[in-house]
């Protein structure tokens, strides 16, 4: 898995001092230099496709958890309520709250999975059959797009502070979800350090339909 194409045509330009020459290749953990100012253009990672499937594949299953348990049992004076990422969602809606209740869907729902969905779709043809599925350049780069809206650590601290606000009113139980969402947190982090989009970006380039 070393070892993949690089269009014979790839033009790289320095960001600094805009010299273009042909795209280097390079081995796992090298990284490329501008000869005339010596910046540094870019680096590959060590990691290959088979990390990020797994990171992707495992951050898919505790994701799957963390929405199917729930997150948090809450027994205050005796009345047990336990609760779960989407009945949050549904409770501030009900609310009234419906412009947070849209942001928290998206931002630890809606973004997350997609994200997650559209790494599948454009690295699993590419790692199985070395071809790219239909539109799958379009997919990546809505992928890059999804990254800053996957929020799951903002939405992890979210919870912590309420766990602490509440640990003086009711005797709080920490539910399968929220391990499970921890450790999204993760994973997704993992899988981001270990991406190598240079790498995605020459095997699309390279891959035939
Ligand atoms: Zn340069």
């Amino acid at each position: 898995m070393a070892e993949y194409a690089v269009a014979e045509h790839a033009l790289i330009a320095c960001h600094d001092c805009d010299l273009l020459f042909r795209k280097p290749r390079l081995q796992p953990g090298q990284k490329a230099c501008c000869p005339r100012c010596g910046a540094v253009l870019f680096r590959r990672k060590r990691s290959g496709l088979d990390q990020s499937l797994a990171l992707a594949f495992t951050s898919l299953v505790l994701f799957m958890l963390a929405n199917a348990y729930p997150l948090l049992r809450m027994n205050i004076a005796g009345r047990v309520q336990e609760g779960s990422l989407l009945t949050g969602i549904e409770e501030l809606y009900s609310q009234g709250y419906w412009e947070i209740s849209a942001l928290v869907f998206v931002v630890t729902f809606l973004a997350p999975l997609a994200k997650l969905l559209c790494l599948f779709y454009v690295l699993l043809p590419l790692r199985l059959f070395g071809r790219r599925a239909p539109k799958a350049v379009l997919v990546f780069r809505w992928t890059e797009l999804l990254s800053p809206w996957a929020m799951t650590e903002v939405f992890m601290l979210g919870i912590l502070v309420a766990v602490v606000k509440l640990a003086d009113l009711a005797a709080l139980t920490p539910g399968i979800a929220l391990y499970s969402f921890a450790s999204l947190m993760v994973s997704m982090a993992a899988g981001d350090a270990m991406l190598d989009e240079h790498e995605v970006w020459d095997r699309l380039e390279a891959a035939g339909d």
